[in-house]
């Protein structure tokens, strides 16, 4: 086609039709102002004894808000008066678009910054602003950050025994149920679990305490026999994982990880506790078992120097306790450049909420490692419509705009928080002399 003919043919072409032109004006005219208008806490036990805290942002546009999670089992009530008494006067008549901007002062807001409370609030507030952003825009928070980088989330299932056989059932069972990564856990007593003595045994103090005792160079001996049957049992392929829970201190974590390393573990997780981290350059210098770190993390100062000289494998924080997507998105990408992979904390008390806003940060960065699995009652599905699916190994979210989960209030109210007794305090271990242990 020559200039001439060409020109009569784009002159000769029909004008946008009025609907696409009004629909095109509409997407390129840019976002009409918005105001927070309100905002209030929501808190449910889930017809379960989950100590759920959630926050509804309200905006100017009718019917459009954002929620997020505030989660904290062992204080929740101090959280809801964070939100209540301090943060919700502050948000009042600001801007929700300005997510980075309300992050950073927000976080400054309370002087003293970061620590579990004033992360939960700011991770609330932020997951909330990134819900209403991504209505906005008509799209899931997950396109808003980049787009997919994988089709769905793997998740590691949960498996346990008292003893070898059980503990072996348990992990084929979720090997049935379609997981390639499982995390087992042995023994009596929970976290620690063989290293425990049985309550009353052992050589004690004279009327001293009586309790399940904690003993580390036990456990360091019991372990790893476990996963040498384990392993001589599932073959190679399985991704075997394990959470120490912070129960060994120095030299015990290095001789635990070195005598974890025939077992070819996917990681081991917490094998220190937060005051003890420096020890993970050694552990590094004797053996190569994947180390999962951060569950109780509260300030980046405790993550970014294990990530950046490489002494760890996966970042587990939590995101409602470390500044939602908006600090996650930034924990998964300076991993990224340094090797180092995620993998978000969920279970246990968690709630459908923090999984989806973990779920938005996994899916569209190439740092994810695993995320853990948590699934919910059906009760729970249908309070929160939306609420991702776990199927065979994988964690598939809504694809609704925004996080693409909702909350039915009226629902949640059916379901108190009852009486939190004894201060709904983390549980407190042991050892046969009776001091603490750490958690
Ligand atoms: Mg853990």
């Amino acid at each position: 086609m020559d200039r001439r003919s060409f020109a009569k043919a784009v002159l000769a072409a029909p004008a946008m039709a009025p609907a696409a032109a009004a629909q095109y004006d509409r997407r390129t005219r840019g976002l009409a102002p918005l105001t927070i208008k309100d905002a209030k806490v929501i808190t449910t036990s889930g017809g379960r004894s989950y100590r759920w805290v959630f926050l509804k942002i309200i905006t100017s546009e009718p019917g459009l808000y954002g929620i997020g999670s505030a989660n904290n089992h062992y204080q929740t009530h101090a959280v809801v008066a964070a939100l209540e008494k301090h943060l919700i006067p502050w948000l009042i008549g600001k801007d929700p678009d300005r997510i980075e901007d309300l992050w950073q002062s927000a976080h400054f807001r309370t002087y003293w910054r970061y620590g579990p409370v004033n992360n939960n609030v700011l991770s609330a507030m932020d997951m909330a602003l990134w819900d209403i952003k991504g209505k906005r825009a008509g799209m899931p928070v997950y396109e808003l950050l980049g787009g997919k980088t994988r089709d769905a989330v793997a998740c590691y299932d949960h498996a346990a025994g008292r003893d070898r056989e059980q503990a072996l059932a348990s992990l084929q069972k979720s090997l049935a149920n379609g997981f390639r990564h499982v995390r087992v856990q042995y023994g009596e007593g929970g976290y620690g679990g063989g290293g425990f003595f049985p309550p009353g045994s052992g050589n004690r103090p004279e009327g001293g305490y009586t309790g399940l005792a904690f003993d580390e160079e036990q456990y360091v001996s019991t372990i790893p026999k476990v996963f040498e049957y384990i392993r001589s049992k599932v073959g190679s392929e399985p991704k075997l994982l394990h959470d120490v829970h912070s129960h060994l201190s120095g030299i015990n974590a290095v001789e635990f990880s070195r005598r974890m390393e025939p077992y070819q573990m996917f990681f081991i997780e917490d094998v220190l506790p937060p005051e003890q981290i420096a020890w993970y350059r050694q552990i590094r210098q004797v053996c190569s078992t994947p180390q999962a770190v951060g569950e109780v993390f509260s300030h980046p100062y405790e993550w970014v120097p294990l990530v950046v000289e490489r002494q760890i494998d996966f970042v587990r924080c939590r995101l409602a306790a470390s500044g939602g997507i908006t600090a996650a998105k930034k924990m998964a990408t300076l991993c990224e450049f340094f090797g180092v992979r995620t993998a978000f904390q969920e279970g246990g008390e968690n709630d459908p909420v923090n999984q989806m806003a973990s779920y938005h940060v996994d899916i569209s960065s190439t740092a994810f490692g695993i995320q853990e699995e948590n699934q919910f009652p059906p009760v729970v599905h249908e309070m929160m419509p939306g609420t991702a699916q776990l199927r065979r190994g994988y964690l598939y979210g809504s694809d609704r705009p925004g996080l693409g989960i909702d909350i039915n209030e009226e629902m949640a109210a059916k379901y108190p928080i009852g009486e939190i007794r004894g201060g709904g305090a983390y549980r407190t271990d042991r050892a046969l002399d009776g001091s603490v242990v750490k958690p």
